[in-house]
């Protein structure tokens, strides 16, 4: 070792001296003293090998500290996809999240104030659903969209027979099948019919004494065009057999901005026992499933004792509440925004960047909902269109956008209005 090294080695201060620095004492109250350490020794380690001067060591562990306990990272989508699954679908409301906060602490979610008794768990969110869809006799919240299906399948057909045409055996994302979990359940699937056409004569020929239910699930991630034909849950109730509609997306009633997408209230109203669904696509919520329905087979899955293993957090049971109470969610916010709107923030945030030099272009594109849903629909929609290399340094700075023909894209549909100069200044940096 050369002499200089071993000086620089004497000059770099030891580990409890830079954690005394007060930014440091700080930050491991809200990171955690091993985050804090960690950054220390990779700073000495830096100053060790020449790489910064020993009296840059505090200054640089400051520096490469995360800004939360968490890595994940908050992201601005302006992919122009709604429910983006890689983004977390549904973006929550400032009510939503700020019930995480309420509930974070202990709470009140098993017991009553009044009487310092046991009560309800979740009675105020299940409460709020079942005012939601007053179709139903019962409402149960679980995990997510597959754990109630799976819930339903387990405490009604496990060793029997669930019903479900060959056009509706989905594949849901990241390869997940919904007839691999289904089975797994005990369960055993009776197909019917073909992949574009299943007939209500299909299900009378399969249903037999060991028939639990029949099944209808929503195709919601793809369209069969041409020579198709499916039995609506109508007739299919008319069969006299409990029939379990998995709706997917959580549409509670009709929307107009989306006509063919199926809702609780009017599958319920057609003669669906059961209705499942996520909380986290169109509803707007926090990731959760859904069972909405007759009030007998709700109490069954509810005392179930797979129930438990798929009970909810109070978070989730808080987010949920306040977004079916509160006011319109991100998600609808993004779906409803009016593309001459949209068209005005792009070419006033393309005004701004040419300011800079940078060369930005407002352009017409489309938005979709994303999430395995509404894989038809399109909304026209306006993007700020910006040089493709730039898509890599952008996403450092946590904005995605979508390269698209040789262009970045940056849609504004899903950037609440509020972000755009945070947009714009994260193209600056980069
Ligand atoms: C999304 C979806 C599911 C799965 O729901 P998760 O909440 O992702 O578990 C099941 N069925 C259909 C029709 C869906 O669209």
């Amino acid at each position: 070792m050369e002499r200089g090294d071993r000086d620089r080695r004497r000059d770099i201060p030891r580990t409890d001296v830079v954690l005394a620095d007060p930014r440091l004492v700080t930050a491991t109250s809200v990171l955690g003293r091993a985050t804090v350490k960690s950054a220390v020794a990779m700073a000495q380690d830096r100053a060790r090998h020449g790489e910064i001067p020993p009296e840059a060591v505090a200054d640089t562990a400051v520096a490469s500290l995360p800004r939360q306990a968490t890595t994940l990272t908050p992201v601005i989508n302006a992919t122009g996809v709604v429910l983006h699954t890689n983004l977390g679908r549904a973006a929550l409301s400032a009510s939503a999240v700020a019930a995480l906060g309420a509930a974070a602490g202990h709470t009140d979610v098993e017991f009553d104030l009044a009487t310092g008794n046991r009560a309800r768990r979740g009675r105020g969110t299940l409460d709020a659903l079942a005012a939601a869809v007053p179709d139903a006799g019962a409402v149960h919240v679980v995990n997510n969209g597959a754990a109630a299906l799976v819930l339903a399948a387990t405490a009604l057909a496990a060793g029997r027979e669930i019903v479900v045409s060959r056009g509706e055996l989905i594949e849901i994302g990241d390869g997940f099948r919904l007839p691999d979990l289904l089975q797994s359940t005990g369960a055993r699937l009776r197909e019917v019919g073909t992949t574009n056409r299943t007939a209500l004569s299909d299900y009378e020929q399969a249903i037999g004494p060991d028939t639990a239910f029949l099944l209808k699930v929503h195709p919601a991630n793809f369209v069969v065009r041409g020579f198709t034909s499916s039995v609506p849950t109508r007739d299919l109730a008319a069969l006299g057999l409990p029939v379990v509609v998995d709706i997917g997306s959580g549409l509670l009633a009709p929307e107009p901005l989306l006509p063919d997408e199926p809702d609780a209230t009017t599958a319920l109203r057609d003669g669906a026992a059961l209705v499942t669904a996520s909380g986290d696509k169109l509803l707007g919520g926090p990731q959760a499933g859904l069972l909405l329905g007759r009030a007998d087979l709700v109490e069954l899955l509810r005392r179930h004792p797979l129930a438990r293993a798929l009970r909810v957090d109070k978070l989730t049971l808080a987010g949920l509440e306040a977004t079916l109470r509160g006011p319109e969610s991100p998600t609808w916010q993004a779906l409803r925004r009016e593309p001459r709107e949209l068209r005005e923030r792009a070419e006033g945030m393309c005004d701004r960047l040419r300011e800079h030099g940078i060369a930005a272009e407002a352009v017409e594109t489309v938005s979709v909902v994303g999430g395995g849903g509404a894989p038809e629909v399109e909304f026209s929609s306006w993007a700020v269109s910006l040089d493709p290399s730039l898509a890599e340094p952008l996403r450092t700075k946590a904005v995605v956008g979508r390269v698209e023909r040789g262009r970045l894209l940056l849609d504004l549909r899903c950037v609440p209005p509020e972000r755009d100069g945070d947009v714009c200044a994260a193209v600056r940096e980069v």
